[in-house]
């Protein structure tokens, strides 16, 4: 068991209260069993035969039709919420010294093309606005270090000081993927840090040029965010939120990342619908599409639907990558109550679950603009995922014991989370609320 002190101690103590006899109706205990991890895993194959779900694509529209179709099977209320959404697939970066060594780019994501044959390199620090002054990069390529600010204002400041393009290097050891969040008014590519040294290096004897060809497709298109909505039987009493995203990396299948989720909340309403004894709260089952691009569904739902999710959101639990490592994180940002958290620690401890830990989420899923705008938020992620964000995630890697763990701990909260408004109020301690 792998939990801190603090947390078993704190399951113990108020572990019991949630069973409190408040509505009649099947224990949740009862409901979880009734769980299917093969079904779940029937949902994760069915995505991944789209092909990768690029945010804005057929593929990822082709998956939202599927969700809503098996949402409409199972009896929700089915609504289909779009947004816009720029399509951006990457054909690949070729980046060489001119008589020098040929490098390995990636493309970040939201970069124009461009063809650069022979264009001078120079350096320009951590791309901030200051690091521009006195430096004459008009008409050739910014290379800067990753660190400080965001990669999308590098780029951006480099534009306005006339570069042609940019080029980041990692200040950590190999490359990564990186996005601009929206398309950026030069071409822009990553490179390893190991690149980075090669570059500098070279720079300390003089000039170095280079020849950067960046290719991609992308047009301007929609996504959209897929919500069935199962009506409580006091739908004034507030709505419970699981949520979870159906796009991929344009460069994978997103088996894991995040199939797992879907097909993990696809079968918590199968079981919630055809088994479940109506909650007095409602549910809504969402399916987010652009997540991988900056969370663009989860932002533009809350956005759109602000006032609701703020005043009768009791919670929400977001599935993201639930079934491959050992370990499952569960906690929240801590922007707003951790009652929906505690909760569900509890819960997992009295299933016996054993290798789970508490942990302070990031702010790169879909829970994020549920907890900025006040609703408790639990994330639900199992780690490590060793093939994350690459065309390895696929579904053989699935973990289906740990699919069907991880999808009976989220049914049972959200049942109970449901059935018992009161709990959000007793739990973050604000007695003169809802009942
Ligand atoms: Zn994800």
């Amino acid at each position: 068991m792998r939990v801190r002190e603090g947390f078993a101690f704190l399951g113990l103590v108020t572990g019991l209260v949630v069973t409190s006899s408040l509505q009649a109706g099947p224990a949740s205990t009862d409901i979880q069993k009734l769980y299917d991890g093969y079904r779940a895993l029937a949902h994760i194959e069915a995505l991944v035969d789209f092909g990768p779900r690029i945010a804005g694509g057929p593929a990822e529209r082709a998956a939202a039709e599927y969700i809503a179709g098996e949402m409409a099977g199972c009896g929700l209320d089915v609504q289909i919420q779009e947004f816009p959404q720029t399509f951006y697939e990457d054909y690949g970066s070729v980046l060489e010294v001119v008589d020098g060594p040929a490098l390995s780019p990636n493309t970040m994501l939201y970069s124009p093309t461009g063809e650069f044959l022979g264009v001078e390199i120079v350096f320009c620090g951590l791309g901030n606005p200051e690091d521009f002054e006195g430096v004459d990069v008009a008409g050739k390529i910014a290379l800067m270090e990753r660190g400080a600010i965001t990669f999308a204002s590098k780029v951006a400041s480099a534009a306005d000081a006339g570069a042609a393009a940019g080029i980041i290097f990692n200040n950590l050891p190999g490359n990564m993927m990186a996005t601009l969040y929206s398309m950026a008014a030069i071409p822009a590519v990553m490179i390893s840090q190991e690149d980075g040294q090669i570059l500098m290096g070279l720079l300390e004897e003089g000039p170095v040029s280079v020849n950067l060809t960046v290719d991609a497709e992308y047009y301007s298109s929609t996504s959209q965010n897929v919500i069935g909505t199962l009506e409580g039987l006091h739908p004034d009493r507030g709505i419970v939120y699981i949520g979870a995203h159906y796009d991929s990396v344009w460069f994978g299948p997103g088996a894991n990342d995040d199939g797992s989720g879907i097909g993990g909340m696809l079968e918590a309403a199968r079981v919630l619908t055809r088994y479940g004894h109506r909650t007095q709260a409602s549910i809504k089952f969402c399916a987010f599409g652009a997540e991988e691009v900056g969370q663009g569904g989860s932002e533009s739902y809350v956005m759109t639907y602000m006032d609701e999710i703020a005043s009768q959101g009791l919670g929400m639990i977001n599935l993201d990558m639930i079934a491959v490592g050992d370990t499952l994180n569960i906690g929240n940002i801590g922007w707003a109550d951790s009652a929906l958290t505690e909760y569900t620690q509890e819960k997992a401890t009295a299933m016996g679950i054993e290798e789970w830990v508490p942990w302070t989420a990031g702010t790169n899923s879909d829970h994020v603009y549920f907890e900025w705008v006040g609703v408790p938020v639990v994330f639900l992620y199992q780690f490590p995922d060793p093939n994350y964000h690459t065309a390895e995630d696929t579904l053989d890697k699935i973990d289906l014991p740990t699919l069907e763990q991880n999808g009976q701990l989220a049914t049972a909260v959200l049942y109970d989370w449901a059935k018992n408004p009161a709990l959000r109020v007793k739990k973050s301690g604000a007695l003169d609320v809802v009942e």
